[in-house]
Formats: C-alpha cells, sequence, structure tokens
C-alpha cells in the first residue's frame, strides 16, 4: 500500500436513514441511487481522522506497529527502511510538562546504554519492548517524583484506547477497499478519540 493512500481520512455520511463510509463522497447513494448533490447542512459528511500517525515526526510518544507489515494492509508488506510511518501513537507528556522535552532524549539514551537492554536479554514475554518501554515510563515518573505506573493500568489506561479505536478503523478502512462503502445502522453509539494528553 501507496504511504499516501494509507494516511488518508475516511468520510462518514447520512443516507437511508444509514451511516454510509467510504474514501470519498460519491455521486449517487450506494444503497438507493439517489442524487447526493443537494443535501441538507446536518447531513453534510464527516471525516474520520486516521488514527495512524507517522512515528518517526512524534516526539516523547510510544508507538505501536504490528511486527510485520502496516496496520492497513492484510499481511506481509513490508516496508524498506524506516517503517513506523504508519503507527499508533501514545503521547507520554503532557502539556504542561513540555518542558522535559529537552531532557527526554537524554533520559531515553542513559536508559537504552545502561546494559539491561543488550539484546541477549530479550525474552519474549516478560523483558521485551513493552516491558522497556513501561520501566522507561516509570523512570521518568520517579525523577519526576511521581507514582509509577502497573503495567495493566498503563495498558487499559493508554494502549486499549487507542487499538480499539485503530481497530475500528481498520476494519472500515478494508471492507471500504473491498466493496466500495461500508453501511452501518444509524443512530450509532459513536466512540470518541480518546483524549490527546499524557501520562508523564
Ligand atoms: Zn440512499
Amino acid at each position: 500500500m501507496h504511504c499516501a493512500e494509507a494516511g488518508k481520512a475516511l468520510i462518514k455520511f447520512n443516507h437511508c436513514e444509514k451511516y454510509i463510509y467510504s474514501f470519498s463522497v460519491p455521486q449517487c447513494c450506494p444503497l438507493c441511487q439517489q442524487d447526493l448533490g443537494s443535501r441538507k447542512l446536518e447531513d453534510a459528511p464527516v471525516s474520520i481522522a486516521n488514527p495512524f500517525t507517522n512515528g518517526h515526526q512524534e516526539k516523547c510518544s510510544f508507538h505501536l506497529r504490528p511486527t510485520q507489515g502496516t496496520f492497513l494492509s492484510a499481511h506481509g508488506v513490508q516496508r524498506d527502511g524506516a517503517g513506523w510511518e504508519q503507527s499508533i501513537s501514545i503521547p507520554l507528556l503532557q502539556p504542561h510538562m513540555y518542558g522535559m522535552m529537552e531532557q527526554w532524549d537524554k533520559y531515553l539514551e542513559d536508559f537504552s546504554t545502561s546494559g539491561t537492554w543488550l539484546p541477549h536479554r530479550y525474552e519474549e514475554d516478560h523483558h521485551n519492548c513493552y516491558t522497556y518501554t513501561l520501566t522507561f515510563i516509570n523512570c521518568v515518573l520517579m525523577a519526576e517524583g511521581r507514582q509509577q505506573l502497573e503495567k495493566s493500568e498503563f495498558t487499559e489506561k493508554y494502549i486499549v484506547p487507542r487499538t480499539r479505536l485503530a481497530s475500528k478503523f481498520i476494519t472500515l478502512y478494508r471492507a471500504i477497499r473491498e466493496h466500495g462503502f461500508y453501511v452501518t445502522d444509524c443512530p450509532q453509539h459513536e466512540a470518541q478519540p480518546p483524549e490527546g494528553g499524557g501520562l508523564c
């Protein structure tokens, strides 16, 4: 999949008492074939932001991505080089702590070269990139004199809401790619994206 395609938003509009999702607004409703040109303002299409961000451009964040390929291509499309262009970003700093950005890289550098994270110490379940991240976050919290985070709390509060949102987006995206559009009943309870605040 091309980068530009992966980064695009989806469109949601209302017709036939359904929510219809698509990559762009079609000329006619795919259900009743009626012209969509003259619509009321409240039926105007809304855009659904792509929850994936370019991890190389985000600061002080935790990023998730599949081990192989990208989220939006089913399997196996391995990118050359880099590879974090399409990841879920979890900001780790609250706005009032942006002063910490200065020290962040140094903390991370010191932390990463401490010997604890040498490749031979890697262990799939208990000493992996996730423990690395959580341990680092807790080091930062400790340095700031704040309470540390349990793994379960970190997962529930910061990881799950974003992966849930991303998973919904992926479902829509794949269905639209396959069928051109995706329909859900309306009204439907919409999951709101989580607040953008950080945790440190
Ligand atoms: Zn219709």
